[in-house]
């Protein structure tokens, strides 16, 4: 039964029952039409003014105006300003989580999980990085307007945060600032020095003497002192810099720091008005950050003036994309308990775990030290669960892109940290359909699944069309409530421990 007099009752539309908000000026909701999403807003008597702004045609139904408008950029911008808990928001210190969505259809499940999960994390659906847009032929806002349709179809109506994730350049920052993202993730990998592992006394001396000490606003003799003898108390772990300690540090992330400053800088300035947060990371560099180099990194950050409200060290053991923990779960949890007692004392800031996903060994460590002060950061998993969801419904596609990926893989790996091999993954040619999906729990197909997702999604056939793209996306939107259910069986397990630990009531 539909209830009469509600925007459910509106006849020739298929309501989203989820999605109805429904508030003293009016109804709002998305449903479905002649195969798209359509916005749908019945204002309250004496309330047209809600439809200010918003595009569509407008009708009337049972004595009151109707607006039926299309899920655009335009529409989802005022939707954000009218229904405000859809505008991403500062998330601060509250236990969060990071759900990238490559596709822009993953949304849903991801609300789903949230609210299968329990406890008060705080989402962040809208996160993408510089690198992703590139590779998946997106735009910023395009992907804060399908966090915003997601969330809005399948009623979330707590707060959220959008991640514009390892930024590089100030352009970068522009791009995502004028899109309306809040969370800025600013990466100085690329200024991280390397020590060679035979280097002399002689080479720190030359290499310390050459760092950017007008930029660092320091003198190498003043930097020296404010360290030499220093002992960090670090909730009673007493953490001491000798010359050749500091000195190294100061090789290593004095330029990164530098780089940091100068990206907040112009984030600053560009934001104006606007609040914005950032996060600072350093998880794509060769080796770990030992607590006396995060101690360093965030006093002389700090020292330059940087706020930030999270930050990602590059943790021990390996942290490969779409697998679990690589490592000695014992090593990583000492590790951990450093750096959330460092980040505790010298911030209070949240902790962030970057390539976060499917890294069920450590959750329990991760969520317990930090006493739910952390971030954790997921992205290609999902792009795994859109793939289950295809393997199981449309098998000659999935057949298609598994061999396209396993062509491709030697070269996509690069930028990634994984180490399957394409000998390693099940050759297609093996396998029943039914053995398909089982493809999506096998650690060399999953990594070479993951890391191909640009080549994937820009292949292009004769015509210069998307050779996958549009069967990927259209099998997914016929698919939608699969894909929902694999998202949400998936997810649920990574938010568990964290919803546990969760501070964001
Ligand atoms: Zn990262």
């Amino acid at each position: 039964m539909k209830p009469a007099g509600t925007i459910l009752a509106v006849p020739h539309l298929s309501v989203r029952p989820q999605s109805v908000v429904s508030r003293a000026d009016g109804e709002w909701a998305l449903a479905h039409a002649n195969g798209l999403d359509k916005l749908v807003i019945r204002p309250a008597a004496g309330h047209d003014d809600v439809l200010r702004g918003f595009d569509g045609e407008l009708g009337e139904h049972d004595g009151r105006r109707l607006l039926i408008g299309p899920a655009s950029a335009r529409n989802a911008a005022v939707l954000r300003e009218q229904l405000s808990w859809l505008a991403p928001q500062l998330v601060g210190h509250r236990t969060s989580f990071g759900f990238g969505d490559r596709l822009g259809l993953a949304t849903p499940g991801h609300v789903r999980a949230l609210k299968a999960a329990g406890g008060s994390i705080i989402p962040v659906f809208a996160q993408q990085s510089a690198r992703e847009l590139a590779r998946t032929v997106r735009t910023a806002a395009d992907v804060l307007n399908a966090a915003t349709w997601g969330a809005f179809a399948e009623g979330w109506t707590g707060p959220q945060g959008a991640d514009a994730d390892h930024l590089k350049t100030t352009a970068d920052i522009d791009a995502f600032c004028a899109a309306g993202f809040t969370m800025f993730t600013i990466d100085p990998g690329d200024h991280v020095g390397q020590i060679e592992p035979d280097a002399t006394a002689g080479d720190l001396r030359i290499g310390f003497a050459a760092l950017p000490w007008l930029e660092l606003e320091e003198s190498p003799t003043a930097l020296l002192a404010r360290y030499a003898g220093r002992v960090f108390d670090i909730e009673g772990l007493p953490l001491g810099f000798s010359e050749e300690t500091l000195v190294r540090a100061a090789i290593k992330y004095a330029r990164a720091v530098v780089h940091v400053a100068k990206m907040y800088r112009h984030l600053v300035a560009v934001a104006g008005a606007r609040v914005v947060e950032l996060e600072v990371s350093v998880d794509e560099t060769d080796t770990p950050t030992s607590p006396a180099e995060h101690v360093f990194v965030a006093t002389e950050l700090r020292r330059l003036g940087v706020t930030w409200t999270s930050l990602a060290p590059r943790l021990v053991g390996r942290f490969e994309k779409g697998v679990d923990y690589i490592g000695h779960a014992a090593a990583f949890e000492a590790d951990w308990m450093v750096h959330a007692a460092i980040a505790r004392v010298l911030g209070p800031y949240k902790l962030s775990l970057h390539s976060g996903s499917d890294k069920f060994s450590i959750y329990k460590a991760v969520a317990t030290h930090t006493r739910g002060v952390v971030h954790v950061k997921t992205a290609g998993t999902s792009w795994l669960e859109a793939l289950r969801t295809l393997a199981a419904t449309d098998r000659r596609l999935f057949r298609e892109l598994y061999g396209f990926a396993r062509e491709r893989y030697d070269a996509d790996r690069a930028s990634y940290h994984v180490s399957a091999r394409v000998d390693a993954a099940p050759d297609p040619a093996t396998l029943s359909d039914d053995q398909l999906p089982a493809l999506l729990d096998d650690f060399h197909a999953r990594q070479v699944l993951h890391v191909t997702f640009g080549s994937i999604l820009t292949a292009a056939d004769s015509e210069g069309s998307g050779r996958f793209s549009h069967r990927i996306m259209a099998g997914l939107r016929t698919r939608a409530e699969d894909y929902a259910a694999n998202l949400e069986t998936h997810f649920v397990r990574h938010l568990r421990p964290f919803a546990a630990a969760s501070t964001g009531a």
